[in-house]
């Protein structure tokens, strides 16, 4: 049985190595956090994790209005495997991208990659947002393995981010979220992947993508296109639709 999970605790990401009685100097941003938005005082104790080490108990050691250091106490969860599940997307506008971004962490996302696609009309101009929002959600729901985050790829890039150019067989399989796509039951096609492999959703911009995408796509081993119900959805909840589907046809819900 994997650790149970404490979600009583306040959890805190610092990047900093974790170990067993180290002293943890925070810096002012996250003193400033720590201290006047969770209202820590010394002797409270908390939960962190960097994305490297697994999570461990820590407690406020002293602290004054601007500063702040915490011990760590013993780890509660060692550092899991990150998820083989990569959340490719055309970039969205702001609290479209934001919602994105937090629930595909929430869903076990173990990757985000951005591509820009014929009918994108975004650009991320601030990818460092993006890691902030992903690390709050890792924080809110327990995510150790703190997903990366890949801007400014075209999609027919795609192949290259995973090597594929040097090895064909190294691209994983793609699933691509098609609104065109026959409706037919999704199950049969995710619970038809590779075990242990990577897996890629690819979820397309708000104009959908173009034909001529969809072609080079499902030109990819291993491609397949799936729809998510004879509704167009935005492009936000296709990607959290997607992932709940193939979280329980192929991933961590069985
Ligand atoms: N082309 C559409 C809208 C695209 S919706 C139009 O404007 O009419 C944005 C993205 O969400 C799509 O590219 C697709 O990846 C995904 N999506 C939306 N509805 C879907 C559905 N019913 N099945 C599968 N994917 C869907």
């Amino acid at each position: 049985m994997p650790p149970r999970i404490d979600f009583a605790s306040q959890r805190l990401f610092i990047d900093q190595p974790l170990a067993e009685g180290a002293p943890l100097p925070l810096g002012r941003e996250q003193a400033n956090y720590l201290l006047n938005v969770l209202r820590m005082r010394a002797g409270d104790g908390l939960l962190v994790f960097n994305g490297r080490d697994g999570e461990w108990r820590a407690a406020v050691a002293d602290a004054d209005r601007k500063r702040a250091t915490l011990t760590v106490g013993a780890r509660t969860r060692p550092q899991p495997a990150a998820s083989r599940i990569a959340l490719a997307f055309a970039p969205l506008k702001h609290a479209r991208m934001d919602y994105l971004v937090q629930k595909a962490v929430e869903m076990g996302a173990g990757r985000l990659i951005a591509v820009a696609t014929q009918r994108t009309q975004v650009d991320i101009r601030n990818p460092d947002r993006i890691r902030a929002n992903i690390i709050e959600a890792a924080e809110q729901c327990g995510v150790l393995a703190v997903p990366e985050f890949a801007p400014g790829a075209r999609l027919d890039q795609l192949p290259r981010l995973f090597g594929a150019d040097a090895a064909p067989e190294a691209m994983p399989p793609v699933i691509l979220c098609d609104e065109m796509a026959e409706v037919a039951d999704p199950r049969a096609a995710l619970a038809d992947l590779p075990a242990g492999r990577a897996i890629v959703v690819l979820v397309g911009p708000e104009g959908g993508f173009t034909d001529q995408e969809r072609r080079m796509v499902l030109g990819w081993p291993g491609a397949v296109g799936i729809s998510l119900g004879p509704r167009i959805l935005r492009a936000d909840t296709a990607a959290v639709a997607a992932l709940a589907a193939l979280q329980m046809a192929a991933g961590d819900w069985r």
